[in-house]
Formats: C-alpha cells, structure tokens, sequence
C-alpha cells in the first residue's frame, strides 16, 4: 500500500450549468465568461490539485524512503489515520491489515512486554505525555524484532490532544550488540570472580581496584583488606625491582603484556611462589586505564623443584652431600685458590674398615643405620664451612677449607678416627668399627677436582694396606705405588699361564706328641723380574680382581697332588693332612664343590684329607652360600679350620653354627704371648671355647721356646711357625717327612 488515506478529501469539480442569458450575443457572452470562469476555477482547482499531489509526493517520498515507519492514530477511536510502508518491512505485515484491524499493533507485542507497553500507551493516551518505549514484537512469521517507538500528541487550537504522531524504529542490531556487551561483561565479571587463580586489577600506582576471591585466599587476606593495601606491599622485595621496570613499559606502550616469578608475602608473612602475568587495558582512545595481573600459585612447583634439586645433591640415606655436590664445591674451592691469595684445603677421603662385614652379617637395615649414625659423627668432628659427602656405599669424602697447617687437617682425622672407636649400639647391638683415611693437600698445583680427590683416594688405600684404622697423606710415591700395583695387576693376569707360582708347604706339628701331623699349603709368585712376591702383596690384588679363582684352585690341586704323591711315596705317613687356605671369591663362584670333586677324583687323594682354611669374615660375608658348602664339605668328610681366630668380629655367637673341625689362633696373639699376661687368657679363652665346642686347635706364628712352653700349658694341640719350619719348597718338605719317624 503507497496511497495516503483513504479519507482522502474528494476533489471532483460540482456542476455550475443551467443559466442561459438574453440575447445570444448576452447569452453567448455570457456563456462564453462564464466558461472563462469556469476554466479559471477549474485552472486553480488544477493547481490547488497540482500543489496538493506535489506535497503528498514530497511526504511520500520521506515516508518511503526512512528506515523509520510513521504513524498517525485518532485519539478517540482506534482508529490508524495513516502508516507508513516501511510497517510492512518491519511488522511483517500489510498496512491494509492495520487500517482494517488497528489492534494488530497490539497484538504484535511480545506477550512479556505488553504489559508495560500498553500501562505507558494508556498512560499517554490519558495524559497526553509523550510516550517512548522499546519492546519487542513478533512478526507472523515467528521472528522477533526489537522496535522503539516515540509518540506525540496532537492538540487542536483549544489544546485538546485529538491525534497522536508516532514513529517507530527497528532497534533489533543495536539491541543485540548491547545484550552481547552485557554479557562479555558479566562474563568477564564472573570470570574474574571465580577465577580458579588469583585476579587483580591495579592502577599505575599499584593500588588494587579490584580482587577476586582467589587472591583473596591465596594470600589469606579479606576483599576489604587488600583494597586498602599497595599491590607492590605485599611483593618479595627482591622481586620489585624487575615488576616496576616491566610495567613501566606497559605503560608506555612499549609491550602489552609480561610474565614473571614472584613472591608474594599472606597476611601471616610466608612466602608464596607465584607466576603474574601482567596485562595493560586500554581506553578506545588508547589511553592507559589499568592492569589486569593474573596470580598462578606455584608454590607446589617450587617445592618440587627445590626437593628435586636437593635430591639431586644429596645422598638419600644419610642427607649428606653426595658425590656431584662435594665435586662442585671442590671446584669452587680450587678457582678461589687461584683467584684470591692462595689458602690451604685438604679433602679426606673415607672408607669404613669392615662396613661389608657389618652389612652382610648383621642386615641391610643395621648398614644403614650404622652409616646415618657416623655420617652424623662425621659431622660433629668438622668446623661449621667444612664439608663432609657420601660418595657411595661407605666411602665418605670431607672438604676442609681455610686451615692454618696441615696439621688442622691431621688434627681432625685423629679426632674422626677417635669418634669411631666409641661403638655404635645399633638395636641393642654394640658395632665396632674403624675407618682408613686417606688426605690430600691442595699444595700439588691441581686444576681439577678429580685429581684431588683421586689422590685423596689413593691414600686411603695406602692407609688400608698399612693396616687399616689410620690415615695417611698423599705423597707424590703413592703414585709410583699404584702404578706399580698396576702393573702387578697385569703381571698377576699372565702369571698362571706362564706358571710363576709355586707351592711352599709349612709343617703343622702336634704339640703334645712332638709329631709332624700336616701341611699348610702356601702360594709363592716367582716374578720373572721381580724375584719372589710375597702374597701378602700380590693376594689383596688377586682377591679384587677375581683372579684368585684360578689361582687358589690351581692351588689345591697341586696340594690335593702333592699329598697325594706323599703318601704314595710314604705309606708310614698315612694321616698327613693338607691345609689349603679358600678365599671368600672362590666360595661366591658357586662352583666350588664341583671343582673339590673333581680335584680330589683326579688326584685321588681322599677327603677326610684336605683341611680347608677359611676366614670368619668369608663366612659372614656369605652365610647362607657358606653354611650350603660347609655342609657339602662335612658329607665327603673335608676338614674346616678356621683362620686368623680371634681378628675378626662378632665370632663367637656364629662359631657354633659351622661344621669348623679347627680353629687356628692368629699369630698376632701367640707373638704377643710371653709378654702380655692379657693375651694369655685370651688364648687360654679361645682354646677352652674350641674344646667345648669339639674343635682342635691350632696356634700360627709360634716363633719361640717361651711360646711354646705356654702353650703347652693351655692345652694348644697343634703347632705351625718358624720355631718349628719355615714354608718349605716341595723338595725341602718332602726331605722332612722323609726324615721324621713314622706317625
Ligand atoms: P695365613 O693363611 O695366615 O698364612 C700364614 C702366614 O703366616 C704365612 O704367610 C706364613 O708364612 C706366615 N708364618 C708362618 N709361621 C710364621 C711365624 O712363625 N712368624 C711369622 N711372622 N709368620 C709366620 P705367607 O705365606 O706370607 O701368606 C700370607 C697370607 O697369604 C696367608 O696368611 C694367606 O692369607 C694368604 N695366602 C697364602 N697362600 C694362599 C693361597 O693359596 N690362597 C689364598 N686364598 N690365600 C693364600
Ligand atoms: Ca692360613
Ligand atoms: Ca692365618
């Protein structure tokens, strides 16, 4: 529809004829004016027609052409005067259907927002006000729009309201960019309450204008309370620093955001570790408003990082420095050294005496309780700067910084050395123990760490092969001495195959009836250029590197043959008896009854026999291989002595648990016999042990009369030393059973 009203005024010219004149010239005359007139009148009406249809255009065109739609309604009736096309676009509906039914407009309303549409329509209606609203119609095919709407009243010259104007327009864009505002908004407000991290926003001068409740419980302060505190208060001050300078630039628009690691202080005063990133929020014209900082908790993290890092240096088990720890502070202290004026360091280097013995015989658990309880000894001899390290297992290095003298270094290894001869009571155990210390001085123009505690750790190998329990200072000869170790090694490896060794046989005598009863089978290394090698020297190396394996069976078979041989050759000899010493490596081998086996089928030598001379240590360090074999040995009625008595520990509670014929009382008792009433009753207490426990016993070392005579007297059985023989070649022992009467 794009006429105006159908109340349009009708413009039809009326009939003016029907008055006819005189003459008819008159007439004509007449006529003719009157047409003139006629034809005027009807000219203007033309006109007044013309101007009329040239308005209606003008206003049409207005009407048609804005986005608006306008409306004219009789304020009487419900009557729609007019309404412009663009309805049509906007209603969903024809205007005819207005004009015919003006309630439409009504019922176009949405149902919710009808109610106050129509209060504020009948409240113009009654008032004459002006009236506005928005509210939101449905057009008929189901969509809704959202419209506002203006009216006017109309008042005619005595002021009465006669007509409204309005105009309507389709806000729906508009609305629905508001409503999606609206809700980032409250989006951004709800994500900023409930963050799940800590939310802050803050002016340039690190007041907050606003916390979310995270923050809030993060560093256990109120809303109320961190409005009134500076941002920058409650940080590290540490971290300050790097956040004002980042934020500068924020602020200067050099960035748009940054990221740090601070701390911050709770209300309590601890520390929280937290990862801010910081934002700057702008106005449209640019102009800086403030930051958004986002508060990430790291404190787990943190945590994890520093056991991670401590883990990393530190042993476990005793909490000590470990190894990568003790090197790096080592180093430090060789580049200080450089540095500054030089200062004396020494590192000590550790190793508990007999800490496999203590671990295998007495549990895992106890070892370990037994290194925690010297780690803190260790401790309580150093000065607070020193530092003491496990190395692993029972090695322990100590780093001594600043000393006056040398001799501050040795002052402390006696002191440590001291500390350990208390014993440890370890669950209502009393343990000994002893450590060999080896030291090195800074004074040999190291560059490297590994090479001052390589020579910290070749002393305390000498330390050890001097006996154990003492401590030694590295000297440039240790060198020479592990080299030549080195090459004994290497020697040692070539030796079997090059058949160097040899076995010396040392009589065993009765001490009561005088009599030779047997050997003990001893190995001698003739060394191609070295001469003849004590084992003494070359065993310990043969022990590390599993070379004694070949070397000790190769033993017992040349001694299972020699007996053998011997008794073939001297039947008045019947019941010699070889000893063969057994090392703790040949027992691990697993093997080893196999080997007696065959040894004893090929020589044909019996087993009742061969003695085998084990130490206590090796039974320890192995009981349940041990106690497997010794009762494997018992059933082919192989004979067991037990070494060195009395050197080792906690003997006395195992002894009877082994199948052991003999014990043989080291020679370090029987040398100290004619002086020492002590170690007379110890001797005197060990053979009365054996006898209650149905062994023999037999006393090593014997070197004099006066020896002899005492043991005599406490009841010894059997014999061996220079008093009697020396280890003899083959040759030479052969001669001396050849010689003495028969048994
Ligand atoms: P051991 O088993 O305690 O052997 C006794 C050692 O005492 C021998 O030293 C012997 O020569 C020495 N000796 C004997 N009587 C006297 C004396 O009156 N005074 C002194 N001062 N010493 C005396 P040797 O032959 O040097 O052997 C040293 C150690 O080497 C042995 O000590 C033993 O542990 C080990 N060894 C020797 N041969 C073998 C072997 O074939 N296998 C194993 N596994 N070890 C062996
Ligand atoms: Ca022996
Ligand atoms: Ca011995």
């Amino acid at each position: 529809m794009s006429s105006l009203s159908p109340k349009q005024p009708d413009h039809n010219v009326q009939d003016q004829g029907g008055e006819m004149g005189v003459s008819a010239l008159e007439n004509d005359l007449f006529l003719q004016r009157k047409i003139r007139q006629l034809e005027a009148k009807i000219a203007n009406q033309e006109l007044d027609l013309k101007n009329l249809t040239d308005q209606e255009e003008k206003f049409r065109q207005i009407a048609e052409n804005v986005t608006e739609v306008f409306f004219l309604l009789e304020a009487n009736s419900d009557q729609v005067l007019y309404v412009s096309p663009t309805y049509e676009k906007l209603w969903g509906r024809s205007c005819e259907s207005l004009y015919t039914e003006p309630n439409s407009w009504l019922l176009a309303i949405h149902p919710e927002d009808s109610y106050y549409a129509m209060c504020s329509l009948e409240t113009q209606f009654r008032t004459g006000d002006e009236f506005q609203e928005e509210y939101r119609i449905i057009r008929p095919d189901g969509s809704i729009r959202w419209v506002w709407v203006r009216n006017f009243a109309v008042r005619n010259d005595q002021g009465q309201v006669y007509r409204f104007v309005g105009i309507a327009h389709d806000i729906t864009e508009r609305y629905q960019a508001q409503e999606a505002m609206r809700r980032s908004e409250e989006q951004f407000r709800l994500t900023f309450e409930k963050a799940p991290i800590g939310m802050a926003l803050t002016t340039f001068n690190d007041s907050f204008k606003q916390v979310n409740q995270a923050f809030c419980e993060l560093l256990n302060y109120t809303e109320s309370e961190l409005l009134n505190l500076s941002f920058t208060k409650i940080f590290h001050p540490d971290d300050l620093l790097i956040y004002q300078a980042e934020k500068h630039k924020l602020w200067l628009g050099e960035d748009t955001d940054f990221q740090m690691e601070n701390r911050y202080f709770t209300k309590e005063g601890n520390l929280v570790d937290t990862i801010l990133k910081v934002m700057i929020v702008r106005d449209d014209d640019g102009k800086p408003l403030h930051f958004t900082n986002q508060i990430v908790d790291i404190s787990d993290r943190k945590r994890m990082e520093k056991q991670l890092i401590y883990d990393a240096f530190h042993d476990p088990l005793t909490g000590l420095p470990n190894r990568a720890l003790f090197m790096d502070r080592l180093g430090q202290a060789l580049k200080r050294n450089r540095k500054d004026k030089p200062h004396l360091f020494a590192v000590l280097f550790l190793d508990l005496d007999r800490f496999k013995v203590v671990n295998d015989s007495m549990g895992h658990l106890l070892g370990d309780q037994l290194l925690i309880a010297i780690s803190s000894r260790l401790s309580r001899c150093l000065r607070p700067a020193d530092t003491v390290a496990r190395l692993g297992g029972d090695e322990f290095t100590i780093l001594l910084e600043n000393l006056v003298s040398e001799n501050e270094a040795i002052t402390i290894a006696d002191r440590i050395s001291e500390q350990l001869k208390t014993p440890f009571v370890l669950d209502g155990y009393e343990v000994f123990t002893s450590a060999s210390i080896g030291i090195a001085f800074n004074n040999n123009n190291y560059t490297k760490p590994d090479d001052i505690l390589r020579d910290a750790d070749l002393s305390m190998y000498y330390a050890k092969e001097q006996g154990k329990a003492r401590y030694a200072i590295f000297d440039q000869s240790m060198h020479t001495l592990a080299l030549h170790r080195l090459h004994l090694e290497n020697d040692l490896r070539k030796a079997i195959e090059n058949e160097e060794f040899e076995v010396y046989y040392q009589p065993i005598t009765s001490l009561t009836a005088g009599k030779l009863t047997g050997f003990e089978a001893l190995v001698r290394w003739q060394h191609p250029q070295r001469g003849l090698i004590s084992p003494i020297e070359f065993i310990p190396i043969a022990e590390e590197t599993g070379l004694i394996v070949p070397i000790g069976n190769w033993v017992l078979r040349q001694a299972c043959q020699q007996l053998k041989n011997w008794q073939d050759k001297y039947p008045t000899h019947p019941s010699l008896k070889m000893s063969v010493n057994l090392s703790g490596k040949q027992i691990r081998e697993g093997n080893m009854i196999d080997i007696i086996d065959n040894i004893l089928t090929e020589t044909g030598l019996d087993g009742s026999q061969l003695k085998l001379e084990i130490t206590e240590s090796i039974l320890i360090d192995n009981i349940e291989d041990a106690t497997k074999m010794l009762l494997e040995l018992r059933e082919r009625h192989i004979q067991l002595s037990m070494d060195d008595f009395g050197t080792g520990y906690s003997s006395l509670s195992y002894l009877h648990r082994f199948p052991v014929n003999t014990l043989k009382i080291d020679k370090s008792f029987i040398n100290r016999l004619q002086s020492d009433n002590e170690h007379s009753e110890i001797v005197r207490a060990i053979v009365t042990l054996a006898h209650i426990l149905n062994m023999d016993v037999v006393a090593e070392g014997i070197e004099t009369t006066d020896q002899l005579a005492q043991l005599k007297l406490l009841n010894c059985e059997h014999g061996q030393g220079y008093f009697f023989a020396k280890p003899l070649t083959h040759s030479d022992a052969e001669t001396l059973i050849a010689s003495v009467p028969q048994w």
